[in-house]
């Protein structure tokens, strides 16, 4: 089996001032203890550029949260994925939940902006998930099936790609799937990775994202195909933070 590393990223949303830049303090700090996976902090577009430049050289890696399709151009208040890498960004995610509902952008966009994070050098962190209609309904998987395929670019690598499946019903709710509907989601992606992308598939990091805190990090962690997540609330505290890349 491939060799995954995992990753915990903390996506800050629109959340954090300079002042802010004290919990990222507190990450690099302690980062060389956590030691078995990396660590990466996506603060919004303002803060992107002081925190790679308060980042570089330690093991904390910073990405943004969003960027567009295009290098360049007349798009008022849009943000290249050329501009995040010229901040020292490393990657971006592309695709969140409230990217998809309030930007409403189809998978289409999506995988333009991951085409343009590989354009910049950036790895994408493309997310997926389903509602809860969707999962009540029984279509997770078809859900997450036309996600992968219409939101993944060709040519995806261990390197270029990492997958986030966030249930949009577990985020910022407190709820989160049990262990076998990880199981089975992060079972199915990675099937679907396997299947179109082979070897690089099979290395592709999928992080589990949806109310992760301290206290349920390892229990989904310990799940087969988890390999690491994505936290949003529980990502601007330092100290929980810390908490949940301990149990990975
Ligand atoms: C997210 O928005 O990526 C997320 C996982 O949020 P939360 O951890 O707050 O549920």
């Amino acid at each position: 089996a491939a060799e995954r590393r995992p990753l915990v990223a903390g996506n800050w949303k629109m959340n954090g001032l300079k002042a802010s830049i004290g919990e990222l303090d507190a990450v690099i700090a302690a980062a060389s203890g956590v030691g078995r996976c990396d660590l990466m902090v996506c603060p919004p577009a303002t803060l992107v550029a002081a925190f790679a430049a308060r980042a570089a050289g330690t093991p904390v890696a910073i990405g943004g949260q969003d960027c567009h399709a295009e290098m360049s151009g007349a798009f008022t208040g849009d943000i290249a994925a050329e501009m995040l890498a010229d901040a020292g960004a490393t990657a971006v995610i592309v695709g969140h939940s409230e990217r998809r509902t309030y930007h409403e952008e189809s998978d289409a966009e999506v995988r333009a902006k991951a085409l343009a994070a590989w354009r910049a050098g950036l790895t994408a962190i493309v997310c997926i998930g389903e509602t809860k209609d969707e999962r009540v309904a029984g279509k997770t998987l078809e859900v997450l099936g036309v996600q992968l395929a219409g939101s993944l670019p060709d040519g995806s690598t261990a390197t270029n790609l990492v997958v986030a499946y966030e249930p949009v019903w577990a985020i910022g709710t407190g709820l989160t799937p049990t262990a076998a509907d990880v199981a089975e989601a992060h079972g199915f992606i990675r099937d679907r990775l396997m299947a179109r992308f082979g070897a690089e598939g099979e290395g592709v990091r999928v992080l589990y994202g949806g109310s992760v805190k301290p206290s349920n990090a390892a229990e989904l962690m310990a799940v087969a195909n988890v390999d690491g997540a994505l936290v949003g609330g529980a990502s601007l505290k330092a100290t929980d933070f810390l908490g949940i890349a301990g149990a990975y």
